[in-house]
Order: structure tokens, then sequence, then C-alpha cells
């Protein structure tokens, strides 16, 4: 009788099973090699990787940790931000466990070293003292942040700080014993925006002293000319009351006069500063007809001292209405008709002549002044109206442009051409206030004098 075990087909299929578990963990041996196989090919591709990045890599071993916030939390700590907020200490002993595990040729040559058995071992070791973006990573290791970037400060070989950015990835798929950083040394262009900061400050400061510089000469310049209104007043009075009987009635008209230049000048003194200033200059409903006709008040004696005659012209019989602010308006054509008069010192007695002209047509005003001068240097360029300009001896350069930013603030234009007789002339043009109708005026031969 055959027992179980000796029964032939018990035999075959016993050897049937063993041929089978033999192939199946031939097959898993196979396997298991072909991973390894992969995993070392794969791991000489991130070597190589790793080592030819052009940024600088270094790898940390955070394991140490993750085991030390655990402790933490074993402790009863659970806001650990708040713990080592207030434990500086502990930041700085955690910072000495992480070990550096590898670092590529970039990450060498940026700390000053040739080969990796020289690069330092503990993340510690290159920190320095007063590091702040160590806390924050422990915090971002705790939360296990997919990406954590910060801004570090490291120590080279050389003990010259530099700058750098460090990012990487702590989320929970890392393994947190080797965690590469991608590292960019961002000193230079740290240094880079240093310089810019300190040449935008230096620009800046050479802008305030210029406009500083603008402000008084252009107070200086605008000032000039109700002084010599204030001077020539003074003088007529003395000149009167030195007359033997004195003309007290005159003397009078004087000192009112020379009390009219006071205020005009400190009202100057105030619009100027404006101007210059960001502040809004003030805007009323003013008509251009009294502010032509009061200029020329102002302007009487200085004209009557260089024996000029003020001639004004206003077409439109009704009110020429503009938005502005009368003192600067005035000042405007006080500057204009104080060229028109320095211009014509070597124009016969005779015919010295500043006409002023209004205008009013199409929604806006204009006012023309003309002299007869020899009228403008070069007629090509609009060069007299740039600051500082000028071809007077004791000349500023600031009175047309000044005058232009003005007439720029009211939304008017200045423009100069050339007069009837070949002088010198100015085109103020400014919109008429919104409510006033323009009146459609007749062409200059038909002015009516004022
Ligand atoms: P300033 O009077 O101090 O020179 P302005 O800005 O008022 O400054 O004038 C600049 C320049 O424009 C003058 O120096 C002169 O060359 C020219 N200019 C101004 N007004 C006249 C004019 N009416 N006729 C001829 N040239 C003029």
């Amino acid at each position: 009788m055959v027992s179980g075990a000796d029964n032939p087909a018990h035999l075959a299929m016993a050897a049937l099973c063993r041929l089978i578990m033999l192939l199946a963990v031939t097959a898993i041996l196979l396997r298991c090699r072909r991973m390894n196989h992969a995993a070392r090919q794969s791991e000489r591709r991130y070597r190589l990787l790793f080592d030819s990045l052009t940024i600088a890599i270094w790898e940390h071993d955070f394991s140490p940790i993750v085991a030390q916030l655990a402790r933490l939390r074993e402790e009863g700590i659970s806001d650990i931000r708040r713990h080592i907020e207030t434990h500086p200490d502990i930041v700085i002993a955690m910072r000495k466990l992480v070990r550096i595990t590898d670092v590529n040729a970039t990450a060498l040559t940026m700390m000053g070293f040739e080969r990796k058995e020289d690069f330092f071992d503990y993340l510690g070791d290159f920190l320095p003292e007063g590091d702040k973006s160590f806390a924050e990573c422990i915090i971002a290791i705790d939360e296990r942040r997919p990406l954590f970037h910060t801004e570090a400060v490291v120590i080279p070989r050389d003990g010259a700080p530099r700058q750098i950015t460090i990012s990487f990835g702590l989320g929970p798929q890392a393994s947190l014993d080797r965690v590469p950083g991608s590292i960019l040394d961002i000193s230079r262009s740290k240094a880079l925006e240093g310089q810019i900061q300190h040449a935008r400050e230096e620009l800046a400061e050479v802008q305030r002293t210029g406009a500083l510089a603008a402000m008084s000469a252009s107070i200086a310049h605008e000032l000039n000319q109700p002084m010599a209104v204030i001077h020539n007043y003074a003088n007529a009075a003395q000149r009167w009351l030195a007359r033997v009987p004195p003309d007290l009635e005159e003397v009078q008209q004087a000192l009112q006069g020379l009390t009219r230049g006071v205020d005009h000048a400190r009202l100057v003194m105030q619009r100027v500063r404006s101007l210059i200033g960001e502040a809004r200059i003030d805007r009323a409903e003013i008509d251009l007809a009294d502010v032509l006709a009061g200029t020329v008040t102002l302007m009487g004696r200085e004209a009557a001292e260089s024996q000029t005659r003020l001639t004004l012209f206003s077409s439109p019989a009704e009110p020429v209405m503009v938005l502005g602010d009368a003192i600067l308006l005035k000042q405007v054509f006080a500057n204009l008709i104080l060229n028109a008069i320095q211009a014509m010192e070597s124009t016969a007695p005779g015919r010295r002549i500043v006409t002023l002209a209004l205008d009013a047509r199409d929604g806006q005003a204009t006012v023309s002044v003309c002299d007869q001068g020899p009228g403008w240097a070069d007629p090509g360029t609009q060069q007299d109206f740039d600051s500082f300009f000028t071809t007077k001896k004791n000349g500023m350069g600031l009175g047309l442009s000044i005058s232009r930013t003005v007439v720029e603030r009211h939304d008017g234009t200045m423009r100069r051409s050339r007069a009837p007789g070949g002088g010198a002339r100015v085109d103020v043009t400014l919109p008429l206030a919104v409510n006033v109708v323009a009146i459609p005026c007749a062409a200059a031969p038909g002015l009516i004098p004022v």
C-alpha cells in the first residue's frame, strides 16, 4: 500500500509547489534588483543634477528638530511659536542640531570651500548669533509647510556676512532627514538696492535744495517789482515834501501809493509761495478788464519813470470773466509790462508804447501785450520761457517762466510772437468762466481804448 506522502501524485504536487515558490522568489528577487538598480540610477541622476546645478544647494537633516518638537509637546507645550519666541536659547540649541548632510559645488564656492569634507557640519556653524530666520523655520517644520522661503544672513569661511534667500519643501511627503535647500546669494543685489536707495535720497535732497533755491529766487524776483513801486512812491513823497512849500496833497497820494505797494508786496509773497508749493491757488470769478486796469495803475509810475505809455484796449463791451487769482494774474501782466518797458530802453522815448489788448471769443479770453522794442532775440525758440534764461545784466530769468506757470495753473497758455512793429508780443489765453457767454469781438483796429 502506498502512503499519502509516497503517493506519486502528491510528490508531483509538492515538487510543483516548490517550483512555483522558487519562481515567485526569483521573480521577487529580480524585481528587487531592478528596483535597487532604478533607485541607484535615480540617486546617481539626483547627484549629477545636485552637483551640476548653478544654484547653491545644501541638504539639512531636520529629524532632530522633529524629535525636539515632539519632546516639547510631550512636556505639554502646545503653542510652539510662543514658546520659542520666549526661549531664544532653544532656537540656538536647535540649529546646532541640524546636520548639513550634503552640499553642491556652487554652494561650496559661495561659502569659500573647495572640498565637501571641509564644509560646515551643522547649520549653527554658519548662522550668525542674531539670526531670526531659523525660528520661523522651526515653525514651518512643525506645520510641515510644503514650501518654506526666507531671507537669511550666513557667515562663509572668510567671515564676511552674505545675504541669501533659501527655499525648501517641508510638506508631509518630504523626508526630513534630507531636505535640500536652494540658496540664492542676494548680497550683490542688496548692496545695489542700498546704493540705489542712497542715490535716490541724494537726488531728493538735491531736488529739495533746488526747489528751495528756485522758490527763494522766485520770491525775490516777484518782490523786485513791488519793491521798485514802493521805492518810487517813497522818493516821490520825499520830493514833494522837499518843495517849498511842500505839496502835501501829492505827498499824501504818494504815501497812499506806497501803502498799496506794501500790501501788494505782501500778497505777492503769499501767492508765489502757494504757487511754488502744492497749495491750490484761489479761484474766484474775476473780470480780466479789472485785472488789467489794476495792473496798469500799479505799473503807472514805473512806466512814467521810463517815459513809456501804457495803452489798454478792450474789445468786449461786457465783463470778461475768468476763474482765477487776481493777484497772481496781475503779477503775470506786471511781469510782461516790465519786460516790455525794459526792452524799449533803446527805443526813442516818443515810441515807447506798451499795448495791452483784451479779447474774448470761442470760450477763451486773450490778453496780448505788445511793445516797440527790438523783439525776441531768437524768434525760433521758446527759450526765453525757460527758468534762469536771461539776456539782461541784472536779470534773473524768472519772470517769463513764473508767468507761464501761473497761466498754466489757470488752465491757460502763454505764447510769444512778433508784434506788428517788430517788437515782442506775448498772448496770454485763459478759459472764460463757464457761465459767461463768449462775446464775439471786432478785429484789433476797432479796439476801444480804456
Ligand atoms: P529777466 O527779465 O530777468 O531776464 P524773464 O524771464 O522775464 O527774465 O525774461 C527772459 C528773457 O526773455 C529776457 O532776458 C529777454 O532776453 C527775453 N525777453 C523777455 N521779454 C522780452 C521783450 N519784451 N522783448 C524782447 N526780449 C524779451
